[in-house]
């Protein structure tokens, strides 16, 4: 069986990487399954652990950076971030073309050690745009909103490392302009 692809979909917080992924990853042609990174954050209301992500203690994240487990990771706002090496491959072996939801110094990590995995960022319309969607989002104190906004403008500079740049004015555009490209890719590596 043929390896899935490694996609790399990546954005500055707040963009709306989570709506847009919705729309797109259950598209039967794309064969997409969902890489579930570990984090010390913890978790959201609703949140699910193993679902959303593994939640775990800087103690044991600090060990699986230790153990070379991880395929990247990021310190983001204060927590750790990372994507499970084992995870990955698991998915890539059965043939699943495998998503990595992921902030950009992360992103960047990929981007170097798997030169022909598939990067895609996506950007907000605007700046302005960018910060009503954090402050709307609502689930973090304002500190951090002013941090993740901080962060975000920085994020941007980073664009130029991607092979694909999608606007999100309209996610259900931004989707199925993501669709059409990991479908070119899956073809092209056939
Ligand atoms: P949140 O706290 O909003 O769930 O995630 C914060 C940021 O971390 C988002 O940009 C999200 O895409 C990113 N992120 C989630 N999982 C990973 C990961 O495994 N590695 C890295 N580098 N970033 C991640």
């Amino acid at each position: 069986m043929k390896k899935g692809l490694l996609i790399i979909f990546s954005g500055p917080s707040g963009v709306g990487k989570g709506t847009v992924r919705e729309l797109f990853f259950d598209k039967e042609e794309l064969n997409l399954a969902y890489s579930i990174s570990m984090t010390t954050r913890s978790p959201r209301e609703g949140e699910v652990e193993g679902e959303d992500y593994y939640f775990v203690t800087r103690e044991r994240f600090e060990k699986a950076i230790a153990n070379d487990e991880l395929l990247e990771y990021a310190e983001f706002v204060g927590n750790y971030y990372g994507t499970l090496i084992e995870e990955v491959e698991r998915l890539r072996n059965l043939g699943k073309n495998v998503l990595l939801e992921i902030e950009v110094q992360g992103a960047r990590q990929v981007i170097e050690r798997v030169p022909d995995s598939l990067s895609i960022f996506l950007v907000p319309p605007s700046m302005e745009e960018l910060e009503r969607r954090i402050i709307n989002r609502r689930t973090e104190s304002a500190d951090v909103i002013h941090e993740r906004l901080s962060k975000a403008s920085k994020e941007m500079d980073l664009m130029n490392h991607y092979r694909y740049v999608i606007c999100n004015d309209d996610p259900q555009i931004a989707a199925d302009s993501v669709a059409l490209i990991i479908k070119r890719n899956i073809e092209t590596t056939l």
